[in-house]
């Protein structure tokens, strides 16, 4: 029923946009366990980051104990282009489920790059500017990361190596050209300019590559690049902090109109849209000021949280990079080919895992054809095009809805809509056509990858 009270759209003053991030992580009694160094097994100290990560993001990245850490007004000039992003009222899905459900939509798909990852692009180029550095490499997937990272660099004017995930560089030209738009360089991974991409070229011929796989190059061509340093898209805490704006202003949106959440949802690759969409909630889960569901939805067949296991994991498929302590499916798991909505990565935020070790989360994952089936509803009576990962998160709302609809609660839920889908009309059409379904893997193929976890602790 509309409430005429709220409007379609809440949105922001400029002024009203947060002034810090918030950093969960200080609230957390248990914390996050570190990243180990994985020649030592000890946790990796800031000198050893600095190597690959920017001072300050290495700072960023160990901060257990500040709550909150100001945005400089660089960072925030910048987001005042396409931020802030509004919190949306579903008043025409809710009426299209009959249900009695209140439901709102952070949407993050108004920038160019169409999605979240510009909140955590822009404070990385930014801090990689004002040290001094030249450029910064890293690796894309379906080319969300790479194309906002390449905005943000064209703005500081800092150089740009992205290392795409081959299969993507060949069936998403246009992703590509949008990088090569803003200035980056663009190369297929794995290639032979690193070390690292010879050697899986020369064991696995004709592979179309992995993200796990791209990483590694991506570290190798930063560490051996005088002035560059390499940045991730998502996993690291340092991500999370960033994206806490998504969550920031969330919250002091539905405080104006004195709502609070029931249930917080969104969807989980590394983690980094959730983690932000839930910080300032999960903070008042922490100190006992809200109690909240918060649930992360991931797709079937890369199924980290729901079938992988809480351990040390390399973060890349080269296993150069540090090791984590997350749910993960194996550093060489690779979803199967026909899977098409993303959420592709095989660990998870170390922050989000131990929130769910810790029971403080849920989880759920979805087949791809009811996503795409939510993204197609969706999009008829919200108007927006959803990129694929954005429809899990629309898929488990409608589910907890449809519940609604059952009970007769008129809970609240609110869920990250982090982008919109205009690359992925590939993916659209294998839907249409029929050509999609929707692989599970067994759990013989996940005890395989299992088996090779390094054995830690
Ligand atoms: C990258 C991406 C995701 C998944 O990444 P997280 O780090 O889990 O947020 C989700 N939605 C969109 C639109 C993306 O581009």
């Amino acid at each position: 029923m509309k409430d005429l009270r709220i409007p379609y759209k809440i949105y922001l003053e400029e002024n009203e946009m947060p002034e810090a991030w918030y950093n969960v992580r200080a609230d957390m009694k248990k914390k996050p366990a570190p990243l180990l160094n994985p020649g030592t097994l000890q946790p990796m100290r800031a000198e050893e980051l600095g190597g690959v990560f920017c001072e300050e993001l290495v700072q960023q990245e160990l901060n257990d104990t500040d709550p909150y850490i100001p945005i400089p007004q660089e960072i925030r000039d910048f987001y005042r282009m396409y931020r802030p992003s509004p919190l949306v009222r579903a008043y025409c899905l809710e009426e299209k489920l009959q249900t009695p459900a209140h439901i709102y939509y952070k949407f993050e798909g108004n920038n160019t790059s169409g999605s979240h990852k510009l909140n955590s692009a822009i404070a990385q180029a930014y801090y990689a500017k004002e040290q001094g550095l030249k450029g910064v490499t890293t690796e894309t997937g379906a080319g969300q990361w790479g194309t906002a990272l390449s905005m943000a660099c064209a703005y500081f004017g800092l150089d740009c190596k992205v290392f795409m995930v081959r299969v993507s560089y060949e069936q998403k030209p246009f992703r590509r050209e949008v990088m090569r738009t803003y200035g980056a360089s663009v190369t297929p991974s794995p290639s032979s300019t690193t070390a690292v991409g010879r050697k899986i070229l020369e064991e696995h011929p004709g592979t179309t590559g992995s993200l796990g796989c791209a990483i590694s190059e991506a570290v190798e061509a930063a560490v051996g690049t005088p002035g560059y340093r390499y940045v991730l898209g998502s996993v690291l805490n340092q991500v999370l902090l960033h994206q806490s704006v998504i969550g920031l202003e969330t919250k002091a949106a539905l405080d104006k109109y004195g709502i609070r959440p029931d249930v917080i949802i969104g969807c989980a690759g590394g983690g980094s849209n959730l983690g932000g969409l839930i910080a300032p909630f999960m903070g008042q889960k922490l100190r006992g000021e809200a109690d909240p569901r918060i649930i992360a939805v991931e797709p079937v067949s890369c199924p980290s949280f729901t079938r992988g296991v809480y351990a040390y994991d390399f973060c890349d498929t080269g296993m150069v990079c540090p090791l984590a302590k997350m749910y993960t499916l194996g550093s060489d798991f690779i979803p199967a080919p026909n899977h098409a909505g993303g959420l592709r990565y095989h660990g998870m935020s170390p922050i989000l895992s131990e929130l769910y070790a810790q029971g403080l989360m849920e989880a759920v994952a979805v087949p791809q054809t009811a996503v795409f089936e939510a993204a197609e509803q969706f999009a008829r009576v919200e108007g927006i095009l959803p990129a694929p990962e954005s429809a899990h998160a629309i898929k488990a709302a409608m589910d907890e809805a449809l519940k609604c609809r059952e009970t007769g609660e008129a809970k609240t839920i609110v869920f990250g809509l982090t982008g919109t889908g205009y690359f992925d009309l590939t993916a659209y059409e294998k839907f249409h056509d029929g050509k999609m379904d929707d692989y599970v893997p067994t759990d013989g193929e996940l005890a395989q990858y299992r088996a090779r976890l390094p054995q830690i602790g």
